[in-house]
């Protein structure tokens, strides 16, 4: 059994913007209202407890802590320091990654200081140009947080800490959101794909669309960035883009979204409940939910519930056509909530199919053009063709999946 390396922590569970996608609060789930507002220090202290235990029983030896929420930064500094001397006072022979995703709106000179001293690395939440990022991340009067984000990403580089994370929004042109982050000057930022699945799909794509061919407007979208930012001398790093040329040129790696690793994340809620990642929560009201808390349970109990077993195995465990798919080893069957329908739960390909066979196509045949015969051969790469791979996967699948896993997938089915 492989390890949970990644616990995000909820320190906050209600936030001060109210983004339209946000799938904590507008999609799908309202449960959050039943939980308290913050995290408390006992509830730490206990699941740094839990934690020692674990990490010694697993022989584990590193553990990344991700602060969240809501907005984490809601939590205040004093927690933060708290919490970071309980961390290393109780847990033994680990060491630790500090983390925090926020939206930046609350980010000053004093908190990066904070940040810098306690050694948590900073992530901001931005969705590209003002017009754009101000239609979707609002405060709660509707006015947009733009200008905030851009001062404290620049007031981050101060620091050498921000980062940057947008979700892909086709409204905007692929060359002006690459130059907006360009402008912004950060060393690094990641692009996700939209939460969604077949029974609420994100705004571009249309039901009867989905995964059919030529219809790939996110994997164009990333090809158009792709191409413009492997010409670029100065170029930032994009993590799935490294992520996936990676995966292409054979390496393990890969995370929620692609590749064949176990999913070694979890979340605690600011009420010690333990969960499956929260973004699968877009898939209905309480999917996450289960019995187990920190207070009253281990943190190897997480491996008894049977989300959090197909979440954490999710790139092992998918349906047939997944397992006849030439990109298989790349793309994994994408992240597991993009899977998510009424009627099969989560024994589908990902909504993102067809854009990933065109995007991983597309990067392939670039690294293979690039390269001289001998080393492709060495490789074992070759060309690929996404109109030929889409043929190929309508033909009947010859592997299948085992029953026991097709009966776990469709489990989460709403349609008995
Ligand atoms: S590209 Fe489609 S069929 Fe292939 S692994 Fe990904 S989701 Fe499955």
């Amino acid at each position: 059994m492989e390890n949970i390396v990644s616990f995000v922590l909820k320190v906050a569970s209600r936030c001060n913007l109210n983004c339209s996608y946000c799938y904590m609060y507008n999609l799908g789930d309202k449960t959050y209202l039943s939980q308290p507002k913050f995290m408390s220090m006992e509830t730490i202290t206990v699941f740094a407890q839990k934690l020692h235990t674990y990490c010694q029983e697993k022989k584990a030896r590193y553990v990344q802590i991700v602060f969240h929420g809501g907005e984490p930064m809601l939590w205040g500094k004093e927690n933060y320091k708290q919490a970071i001397e309980i961390f290393t006072t109780i847990v033994k022979d680990v060491d630790f990654g500090f983390a925090m995703q926020t939206n930046g709106v609350s980010l000053t000179h004093d908190w990066y200081k904070l940040f810098k001293e306690l050694n948590i690395r900073v992530g901001i939440s931005m969705d590209g140009p003002k017009e754009h990022h101000d239609r979707y991340r609002v405060f709660h009067n509707g006015k947009g947080s733009y200008e905030k984000v851009v001062k404290a990403i620049e007031l981050g580089k101060q620091y050498g800490m921000s980062n940057i994370l947008s979700v892909v929004n086709l409204n905007i042109s692929p060359s002006e959101f690459y130059q907006e982050v360009k402008n912004l000057g950060v060393p690094s930022f990641n692009l996700l794909l939209p939460d969604g699945h077949y029974d609420n799909l994100p705004d571009s794509f249309e039901k009867l669309k989905v995964n059919t061919l030529h219809h790939t407007p996110y994997a164009d979208w990333l090809i158009e960035i792709f191409e413009i930012w492997k010409t670029d001398s100065d170029r930032p790093m994009i993590r799935f883009f490294r992520t996936l040329i990676e995966l292409i040129m054979g390496e393990q790696t890969g995370d929620q979204m692609v590749g064949r690793l176990t999913n070694g994340v979890a979340v605690l809620e600011t009420n010690g409940a333990l969960e499956v990642s929260d973004s699968i929560r877009a898939c209905y009201e309480g999917i996450t939910r289960n019995d187990l808390n920190i207070h009253t349970h281990s943190i190897d109990d997480l491996y008894n519930d049977p989300l959090f077993e197909v979440f954490f195995h999710s790139h092992n465990m998918v349906n047939d056509t997944c397992l006849t798919c030439p990109i298989y080893d790349i793309c994994g069957g994408g992240f597991l909530g993009n899977r998510y329908s009424n009627e099969e739960g989560f024994d589908n390909p990902t909504i993102y199919c067809h854009d990933m066979i065109k995007l991983v196509s597309h990067i392939q045949n670039d690294i293979v053009n690039s390269l001289p015969d001998e080393v492709c051969a060495s490789l074992d790469a070759s060309e690929a063709h996404y109109e030929e791979i889409v043929e190929e996967l309508k033909e009947i699948s010859l592997i299948k999946a085992h029953d026991e896993i097709k009966n776990k997938l469709k489990s989460f089915s709403l349609v008995c």
